[in-house]
């Protein structure tokens, strides 16, 4: 059983590692933090604001940022690290192996650590075999980090777990971060990063992926009058749905919607080209619009739950 998992993990492996998927671009990111720091208390806040000083970033994030406004940007600025440290850490691939997969270090850990930034559910809508998704995984992740919020004593720990959850919560509200379609048995598209996709008819060389029209839905710009701006606009997400906190069932939505939004029309059941209709792209925009408001949301009840402890609960005996 046990080899049956790894030959299934390798399978996974080799065709997640072949392009790396990003989720949400920096301002898809920025968005989801900057909703959040409007929904959190001003002591989930000032919390957010001092962990985040020990960030080795947090000079660039806010050189020539008035005080006033040094957490809030922070803040935002954060939710783009795991992707932002790629290039000048070190890549440990898109499958986890242990122990490096499941270490919780705080900022002496300076590896990618690809694999945490998903969790894909398989989806074979022709029935080809699908390989065990590794348990190490954005949701587990979430879990691990949210725990470590409250229970670790280590401000390094704590801070490093909270920059990776503003990031990862944006992450699993991706559809396309939650579902990897095989068409062939244990060979993935990797989220649609292997489906080629077309604004208007194209050769493949000339083509996106489908995973990137998702990562980009809401545009590319950083800065942050922009991503307030746009956060500002966004609809309010229905309350029902906000108090929702259990990373399980974002996950389920999110893999849901990838297979009743995602593989659909104009997308059929292969790797393309395929040419994108108007109706496919606004749709793709008015999902990640919900997704990352209520990412936003969530994000927020999290932190203002777990980020600052009670006086009461350090003073309880053993
Ligand atoms: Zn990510």
């Amino acid at each position: 059983m046990r080899k049956l998992i790894l030959a299934a993990t390798a399978a996974l492996a080799l065709a997640a590692a072949a392009t790396p998927a990003a989720a949400w671009n920096g301002r898809g990111h920025m968005l989801v933090a900057a909703v959040a720091w409007d929904n959190m208390t001003p002591e989930a806040r000032a919390e957010a604001g001092r962990l985040l000083k020990l960030n080795p970033a947090y000079a660039t994030w806010t050189a020539g940022v008035p005080a006033s406004k040094r957490d809030q940007v922070a803040f935002i600025k954060a939710s783009a690290w795991p992707d932002d440290v790629r290039g000048s850490y070190t890549m440990d691939g898109y499958v986890p192996v242990e122990p490096i997969a499941s270490q919780n270090l705080g900022y002496s850990d300076r590896y990618v650590h690809g694999y945490w930034h998903f969790a894909d559910a398989p989806y074979a809508p022709t029935g080809a075999a699908v390989p065990t998704p590794p348990e190490v995984n954005a949701v587990s992740r979430i879990k691990v980090f949210s725990d470590a919020l409250t229970a670790s004593d280590s401000d390094d720990v704590r801070s490093y777990d909270l920059t990776w959850l503003i990031h990862l919560v944006g992450d699993i509200h991706q559809p396309l971060h939650s579902t990897t379609r095989y068409l062939a048995d244990n060979k993935g598209d990797s989220g649609g990063n292997f489906v080629k996709v077309c604004f208007q008819a194209c050769a493949v060389k000339d083509a996106d992926n489908l995973h990137s029209i998702w990562d980009n839905a809401l545009g590319k710009p950083r800065d942050i009058d922009s991503v307030l701006d746009t956060a500002e606009g966004l609809a309010k997400a229905p309350d029902a749905l906000a108090a929702i906190g259990d990373p399980d069932v974002w996950f389920q939505e999110s893999a849901d919607l990838a297979r009743s939004t995602g593989y659909v029309d104009p997308v059929e059941n292969g790797t393309g080209p395929y040419v994108l209709t108007a109706s496919y792209r606004n749709r793709v925009v008015s999902v990640a619009q919900k997704r990352i408001e209520l990412a936003g949301v969530r994000l927020a009840n999290l932190l203002n739950a777990r980020l600052v402890k009670a006086p009461a609960q350090v003073a309880q005996p053993q």
